[in-house]
C-alpha cells in the first residue's frame, strides 16, 4: 500500500493491490475482550474505574493501513506525488465488556472514551512528521465495521484529510472576510432559528446540518468557540460528562432510524506544521471549530446514481430532526 496524490484535487488516496486476508477469518474468540489470547500490543489505558482493570484502551490495529515505522520518502513520479504510508493506526477499545457501546454505556464510560481519545491525539501529535489525527467508528456491516467488539479508530498521517482540508480552507476564507468562526456563526443562527437543532446539553449542541450529505446526518458542536477537541477533551471533566451524554443520546436518536453508522470527530491539525503552502495555520486558533460528525447508513435510501459526486439526501433536515427529537431515550 502507498499513498498517491491526485494532482487535480489535491487529495491524498491510499492504494495497492491488497494482498488479502492471509490469517483465519473467522476468529473464535473476540480479541479485544478482557482476557483474550490474541496477543494485543497496549498503547494506552485509562484511568482505572472501579472493580474493573481498565475503562478504555488504545491498541496498535491487527492489519494497520500505516506504519509508524519509516520515512515518508515523498518523492515525485512525473507531475505525480507518492508517499508510504507513514504514521499510525489504532483501535480504540471503548469498554472492556463486548456489550456496552457509546449509545448503552455510562456516561463515566464514555467519557473515559473520550479522555483517553484526547491522550492519543495530542501525544501522536508530538510527533513532528504526523499532520493529523484521525478519530472515527464505523458500525454496521454497510458502514465498513471490522469488529464486533465496542470499538472506535484512530489513525495519524503525514497529510490532512481531504474533507479537513475542505473545511479548514472554507473556515480560513469566511474569516478573511468576516473575522468571525464559521461554524460560531451556524451554531447562533441555528440557536435563534431552533429549527434544525436537535438538543442542547450544556455547552454542547446537536443539529441536523442545512445542507446533509446522507439522511439523519447529525452534528455534535460545542457552543464555544474551540479549534482543537484535545484541549476540551483533556482540561474540563464537566464539559467531558455533558459531551458523554449528548453523544449516548444522540446515537439513540439515530438509532431509532438506522443501526448503521459512521462517526468521525474533525479537530485541529498539528500545529507543528506552519506550512506557507497550506496557508491555513496563522489563524487555525480563531477560524476552525471541532466538531463531531455522524452520517447514519440508510440503506433503502441510498441511490447508486449520484456516484457520492453530489450529496444526495431524500430527507430533509426539518423532518429528520423532529423525528430524532422524539425518539426514545433512557437516561
Ligand atoms: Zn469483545
Ligand atoms: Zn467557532
Ligand atoms: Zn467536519
Amino acid at each position: 500500500m502507498e499513498l498517491r496524490k491526485d494532482p487535480i484535487t489535491r487529495s491524498w488516496v491510499i492504494t495497492g493491490d491488497d494482498p488479502g486476508e492471509t490469517g483465519p477469518r473467522i476468529e473464535s474468540a473476540c480479541r479485544f475482550c478482557e482476557g483474550s489470547a490474541a496477543p494485543l500490543q497496549i498503547i494506552a489505558k485509562s484511568p482505572n474505574a472501579p472493580g474493573v482493570p481498565w475503562s478504555a484502551r488504545s491498541v496498535v490495529h491487527p492489519t494497520p493501513l500505516y506504519h509508524i515505522e519509516g520515512e515518508a520518502g515523498r518523492r515525485g513520479d512525473g507531475i505525480y506525488d507518492r508517499m508510504h504510508a507513514v504514521g499510525a493506526h489504532e483501535v480504540l477499545v471503548e469498554n472492556p465488556r463486548h456489550d456496552r457501546h457509546l449509545w448503552n454505556a455510562s456516561d463515566d464510560e464514555i467519557a473515559h472514551v473520550l479522555r483517553l481519545a484526547a491522550e492519543r491525539i495530542l501525544d501522536l501529535k508530538r510527533d513532528p512528521r504526523i499532520k493529523y489525527v484521525s478519530l472515527f467508528k464505523d458500525y454496521g456491516k454497510n458502514a465498513g465495521q471490522e469488529f464486533n467488539h465496542p470499538t472506535s479508530q484512530i489513525t495519524a498521517t503525514m497529510f490532512v484529510p481531504r474533507r479537513v482540508l475542505y473545511e479548514l480552507r472554507a473556515g480560513r476564507e469566511y474569516f478573511i472576510g468576516k473575522e468571525r468562526c464559521v461554524f460560531c456563526d451556524i451554531i447562533q443562527q441555528e440557536e435563534r432559528q431552533a429549527v434544525r437543532v436537535l438538543e442542547v446539553r450544556g455547552d454542547y449542541l446537536s443539529v441536523c446540518p442545512y445542507a446533509p450529505r446522507v439522511p439523519y446526518e447529525t452534528w455534535i458542536l460545542p457552543r464555544n468557540h474551540d479549534a482543537s477537541f484535545e484541549r476540551t477533551g483533556l482540561n474540563k471533566p464537566g464539559l467531558r460528562t455533558n459531551l458523554a451524554a449528548l453523544i449516548r443520546r444522540t446515537l439513540q436518536r439515530v438509532r431509532s432510524v438506522t443501526e448503521e453508522f459512521h462517526l468521525v470527530l474533525h479537530t485541529s491539525p498539528s500545529s507543528l506544521h506552519p506550512s506557507k503552502n497550506l496557508g491555513y495555520w496563522k489563524t487555525i486558533d480563531d477560524d476552525y471549530h471541532w466538531h463531531i460528525e455522524i452520517l447514519p447508513v440508510v440503506v433503502s435510501k441510498a441511490r447508486s446514481y449520484t456516484f457520492k459526486e453530489v450529496y444526495y439526501s431524500p430527507v430533509s433536515s426539518e423532518s429528520a430532526v423532529k423525528q430524532l427529537r422524539e425518539a426514545k431515550i433512557d437516561g
